[in-house]
């Protein structure tokens, strides 16, 4: 190694325009530079002096790309992306998914967050919180494929584990109850740190209406003994609201203050039957929320209150729930749609404007879901989760520094996310160029598609035996 007087480090990100969305803003640096060592940013700057400082064994020219913190998607499904537009357009789409939902085994639940992971990657995403059945079975693509993710078994021990509003409240199973802890307390055992610290795990109850009291109690107990964030549907909607009311003589959101879960470690994935003054409780608890506008109005048609929860000084993180309910794992879009509706439902074009939407995806998803002191930002001590964005590509050209700077309005409005054309989560390049570093994904997405047709299969054989109509809609919007 010559003897040059400079310091050594692994990477360097040099001539970038640099979004660190560090402090409360974007954090712009003009010809920015970010020095990486081990897993590890050092220090990020002005490319002049830190070029002269580090000498790297990788350096990278980021001339004409944004360089930002690598997205976090707070509320994600993966295990069900194979279900992608089967049941859209419709008045109950969770109801229209059973027959397909009960088809899935472990591989296609496998292959669901394989595709989430592979859309994701590709559109900047580098933190999923994937909450899905067996996500025990998928964490090895995890650890292989190289993004990050908070893991969480989706837990429930109702049944049946319906989405009927109206019939009777499905039981409560001990045995269901007894498998749901064991498969968490394994996952936790297993797999929390695992990857080298890029696999966490949180506890995952379904929601109020599909676990026990019982059941809630010894997850909550579990995340006070492991410090673990507990990640949740709550007030998803009315059938959830009438189920416990019914059940407890009490709300969604009281029910769970009453069993000591609004707390810091809480994310609320949704919040849609809710008072505004709930939304205000959960805020002031310290919990924080998963924002998901997208698959919200894709299903329900309906936009989760995430501005009175801001309004009420809570965080807010995005998340894009499922691809079979949002239509995809993308981030970019994502962060589109929040601006988009929140200013629509506020008659006010001011109103979330795109530096806020970005930093829902990057500093503020991160400490939403426990990660604030590891990623998010591009600082100092901080794990290196960066993506760069190609700004040559039509859909962000021009490209302006002043008197007008348009790149981050332009990042969150304009962009698709295939302008993303480099990933590194942990100090190392997981995406480049149109290219996984460390997957085949040719022989991936040959596996998910065939493993998709089986459950198309599968679907259509349950229809015949329990005689009900597959959900088939054909072109002229007919069942
Ligand atoms: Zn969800």
């Amino acid at each position: 190694m010559p003897d040059d007087g400079l310091i050594h480090a692994d990477l360097l990100i040099v001539h970038g325009d640099v979004f660190t969305m560090a402090g409360d803003g974007s954090g712009y640096i003009e010809d920015g530079a970010v020095v990486i060592a081990g897993n590890r940013i050092i220090e990020t700057g002005a490319s002049g002096p830190l070029s002269l400082r580090y000498r790297a064994a990788r350096v990278i020219d980021a001339t004409d790309r944004a360089v930002l913190p690598g997205l976090v998607d707070a509320h994600v499904h993966g295990g069900i992306a194979l279900l992608r537009g089967v049941a859209q357009d419709s008045d109950s789409w969770l109801r229209s998914l059973e027959p397909f939902v009960n088809a899935m085994s472990l591989e296609a639940l496998l292959a669901g967050s394989m595709l989430t992971v592979i859309e994701g990657l590709r559109s900047g995403t580098t933190t999923f919180c994937d909450n899905s059945p067996g996500i025990a079975h998928s964490l090895p693509f995890y650890e292989k494929a190289g993004p990050r993710v908070a893991a969480s078994p989706l837990t429930s021990d109702a049944v049946p584990a319906s989405s009927d509003s109206t019939g009777a409240l499905p039981k409560f199973s001990d045995e269901m109850r007894a498998l749901g802890l064991i498969e968490t307390r394994d996952l936790i055992e297993r797999w929390n740190g695992a990857g080298a610290g890029r696999i966490g795990v949180q506890l995952g109850p379904r929601a109020a209406d599909f676990c026990s009291e019982k059941l809630l109690a010894e997850l909550r107990d579990l995340s006070e003994k492991h410090g673990l964030k507990i990640h949740m549907h709550l007030a998803q909607d009315k059938r959830e609201t009438a189920q416990v009311l019914r059940r407890y003589g009490k709300r969604p959101v009281e029910l769970l203050d009453s069993l000591g879960l609004l707390n810091e470690r809480l994310i609320a994935a949704h919040l849609i039957d809710c008072t505004d003054k709930e939304v205000e409780r959960v805020a002031r608890s310290g919990a924080s929320m998963a924002f998901c506008p997208s698959s919200l109005l894709i299903c329900d048609g309906i936009l989760p209150p995430a501005d009175v929860f801001m309004d009420c000084g809570g965080l807010v993180a995005l998340g894009t729930d499922e691809t079979s309910s949002n239509n995809g794992a993308n981030l970019f879009s994502e962060m589109k749609i929040a601006c988009l509706a929140l200013k629509m439902k506020r008659a006010d074009a001011a109103y979330m404007p795109a530096w806020k939407a970005l930093r829902m995806a990057t500093a503020e998803g991160a400490r939403a879901i426990g990660l604030g002191n590891e990623i998010g930002t591009l600082e100092a001590g901080k794990k290196a989760d960066i993506i760069l964005v190609d700004l040559t590509l039509p859909s962000l050209v021009p490209v302006m520094r002043r008197p007008v700077r348009n790149i981050l309005p332009n990042l969150v409005l304009s962009a698709r996310g295939d302008e993303v054309c480099l990933s590194i989560v942990d100090g190392k390049v997981v995406y480049e160029n149109g290219r996984m570093a460390l997957f085949d994904e040719k022989d991936a997405m040959g596996f998910i598609r065939k493993t998709a047709g089986e459950i198309c299969l599968g679907a259509a054989r349950e229809a015949a035996e329990t005689r009900t109509a597959p959900f088939v809609m054909t072109e002229n919007g007919e069942y």
